[in-house]
């Protein structure tokens, strides 16, 4: 197997993860339902988008509640 020939100094290591951090995903409201939703993406409540239902609105259940 092959093996790093010199020690990643702990500069070069920060710099390389530099661009690992997670970035938040963009929240708008729902125009239909009023619910957070990722902008450019079907809403998650109400499956409306673009001012119509793309998705079939999933039933009220008990386990959706802590998505809320
Ligand atoms: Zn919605």
């Amino acid at each position: 197997m092959a093996v790093p020939r010199k020690k990643v100094t702990r500069a070069r290591r920060g710099k390389r993860r530099s661009h690992l951090a997670l970035v938040a995903q963009n929240m708008t409201e729902c125009p239909n339902c009023g619910e957070l939703k990722r902008s450019h993406h079907v809403c998650g409540a109400c499956g409306h988008y673009d001012g119509r239902e793309v998705v079939a609105a999933k039933p009220e259940t008990d386990a959706d509640d802590d998505a809320a």
